[in-house]
């Protein structure tokens, strides 16, 4: 899929006359823990062995490194922090750093290849280990990862509904993140925004850009700074702290289903 393939599926018309909701989700502590097992407090906070969690995130951290530079190029594109994979067409014009537009196209290519697949592009020994530290993390953070997934499940079959993820994290690792947590299936490349150089409200703002200002947009993370962006731009915040709050998100959006094919019938 080219990417001006990606921008005319921003804008093409609902079938019915329903309005879009754009979901957008933080990536740490939001869909996964991650930053918690390595600073300790998610093992604080749920009462889990805080040695186990810290030796798991710094094991799973060092193959999300080794898979970004071995299959995403990090080591070339580190001190390139864009946003969104639509913004490095630019440097196609210029001709000192064209080697990164060409970077970033091979980034794409990768993603979209192996997003759903990510076992033929790993080494044998690697796709072992991340399955089991995989394994370890679902049983440490009782299914946080599954409970999210099911959200994303659930809006990803909607015509009406769109996951969008926003994070702090640079653009590269966290496609490799994506990959690596079963996530990617869920976030086409063009649906990825990083944060790290702008901020969550400028990448909101990109949103509101790509999707236009009829569709309903709510933000799900877990800090205060994504509570602030999403208030500053009037969207809804959904906040996500524990287990609790995911299942109320699930319960929610499966509700906000049946208003939606409720008004579709009417
Ligand atoms: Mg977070």
């Amino acid at each position: 899929m080219s990417r001006n393939d990606s921008t005319g599926a921003h804008s093409r018309p609902c079938q019915q006359q329903t309005t879009r909701t754009i979901y957008i989700w933080d990536l740490d502590e939001t869909l996964i823990i991650y930053q918690t097992l390595l600073d300790n407090s998610f093992a604080t906070k749920f009462n889990k062995n805080g040695k186990v969690a810290e030796l798991l995130g710094l094991r799973m951290e060092k193959l999300i490194f080794k898979v970004s530079e071995e299959y995403f190029l990090f080591n070339e594109l580190e001190g390139d922090n864009v946003a969104h994979v639509s913004l490095t067409s630019k440097h196609d014009h210029e001709a000192n750093v064209s080697n990164i537009g060409k970077h970033y196209a091979d980034v794409e290519k990768t993603y979209d290849k192996y997003r759903n697949n990510m076992k033929s592009l790993l080494q044998k020994s690697d796709h072992r280990s991340w399955s089991k530290l995989l394994t370890y993390m679902d049983i440490l953070t009782e299914s946080w990862r599954h409970l999210a997934i099911k959200s994303l499940a659930l809006i990803h079959e909607r015509s009406y509904g769109i996951n969008i993820l926003v994070t702090t994290t640079q653009l590269v690792p966290t496609l490799a993140k994506l990959m690596l947590y079963g996530l990617a299936k869920y976030f086409p490349i063009d649906h990825v925004y990083s944060a790290t150089d702008i901020g969550k409200r400028r990448c909101f703002e990109k949103i509101v850009n790509a999707f236009g200002k009829d569709a309903e947009y709510v933000v799900i993370g877990d800090r205060i700074h994504d509570k602030q962006a999403a208030e500053e731009m009037h969207f809804k915040f959904w906040k996500v702290q524990g287990h609790r709050d995911l299942m109320n998100i699930h319960r929610r959006i499966i509700h906000e289903k049946g208003n939606n094919e409720r008004g579709r019938s009417s």
